[in-house]
């Protein structure tokens, strides 16, 4: 097959755009954020079953943030923090850590990763403490390892078991200590080497709800005195009432995000308002919740106009009827965008917003 001169070089010159858009896409991404997710898969295979926990999620977290996240059981939290714990790699996609990429560590880089850069506290509080040491001699295990005198390791240890609140506890073992206690001391420890992420998995849910108060407010303290920028999953709605970012995860991707914003109400006081968006990906890509979805029944298809300050977006009903579907057909509208036909338009929607005759 022959092709003309002219484009032949338009098809070279299209090709060497792509290629530099990816190349943008690539090194741009997250630059400057703290944690950059971009696109990370991570498949579980075994017994001939294939669990795909992460689907090119992308995220992006700067440094100094508290971000929460939330996210059905089996929806890929866990998998994730594992990922940017560093016990764990990625099967496709990039992780970077303060400039670090994780999938490219060294075993010695990725034990000094562990020791220096993250920290972390598990759901389970028999996980984050060792049983025979103190709450006292366990904040000061990661310094000795990272050969710190043993003054200065002591020093450290009670300010931040003080910052934290369990002070007392500083010479009790974990089976002395309640729940709470325990899981404050634990973010103490994963704090000792001040790392720059702390990450925490459900470090809440083995607490009764006032328990989980005090674990949740030692994070913030993390967050606001000690400098950390904190990741924490958690299945209590509620805290995106507490966090200026909560970000929701669906079938191992990010699929929303909430922000409190700070507005001013009718009598001009500043008050905390949260507004929920859908995640939009580099792609163009936006998941409609479920429930609006089979509220307008959109199945496979639908259509989409872009107005003047937002983009509709109408369920697909050519195949339901016939009348619905005649002017879409007359005005000859193959590209399938919205039809004229006033039965098409969204009840509740003002008429500037409805979508306009198609194909003229
Ligand atoms: P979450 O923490 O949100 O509950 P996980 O990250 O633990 O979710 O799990 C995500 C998915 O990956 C689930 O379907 C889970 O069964 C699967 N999964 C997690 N860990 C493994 C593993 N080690 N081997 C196989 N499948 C796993
Ligand atoms: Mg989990």
């Amino acid at each position: 097959m022959t092709m003309p001169a002219a484009s032949k070089v338009a098809a070279a010159s299209g090709i060497a755009e792509l290629g530099a858009e990816a190349l943008r896409a690539r090194t741009s991404y997250g630059e400057g954020a703290l944690v950059v997710c971009d696109r990370v898969v991570r498949i579980y295979s075994g017994d001939g079953i294939e669990v795909q926990a992460l689907q090119g999620l992308d995220l992006l977290i700067d440094e100094g943030e508290l971000v929460a996240m939330i996210g059905a059981s089996g929806s890929g939290k866990s998998t994730l923090i594992n990922i940017l714990a560093g016990l764990d790699t990625p099967t496709a996609g990039r992780v970077e850590v303060a400039g670090q990429d994780l999938g490219a560590l060294s075993a010695r880089e990725r034990l000094a990763y562990r020791r220096q850069q993250v920290g972390f506290v598990w759901q389970q509080t028999s996980r984050n403490l060792l049983p025979y040491l103190t709450a006292r001699q366990n904040v000061t295990m990661p310094l000795r390892f990272s050969g710190v005198s043993a003054r200065k390791r002591d020093k450290r240890a009670m300010e931040l078991l003080a910052t934290l609140g369990v002070a007392h506890c500083a010479n009790r073992t974990p089976s002395r200590m309640s729940g709470g206690e325990q899981q404050r001391a634990a973010i103490a420890t994963a704090l000792a080497n001040a790392p720059r992420l702390l990450l925490a998995d459900e470090p809440t849910g083995e607490l009764d709800s006032h328990t989980a108060q005090d674990v949740f407010r030692a994070l913030q303290t993390a967050n606001t005195e000690l400098g950390a920028t904190v990741l924490v999953v958690t299945h209590d709605p509620a805290v995106s009432t507490q966090v200026r970012r909560t970000v929701a995860i669906r079938d191992g991707r990010t699929s929303s995000e909430t922000l409190q914003h700070e507005v001013a109400d009718v009598l001009g006081h500043i008050v905390q308002q949260a507004v929920e968006y859908a995640v939009l990906d580099r792609a163009g890509r936006v998941q409609l919740p479920r429930e609006m979805t089979e509220q307008h029944r959109m199945r496979d298809r639908v259509r989409l106009r872009s107005l003047e300050d937002h983009i509709g977006v109408w369920p697909d009903r050519s195949g339901e009827s016939p009348s619905a579907n005649t002017v879409g057909a007359r005005s000859g509208n193959a590209a399938g965008g919205p039809s004229g036909n006033p039965a098409d338009r969204p009840a509740n929607s003002p008429s500037g917003n409805a979508p306009e005759e198609g194909g003229k």
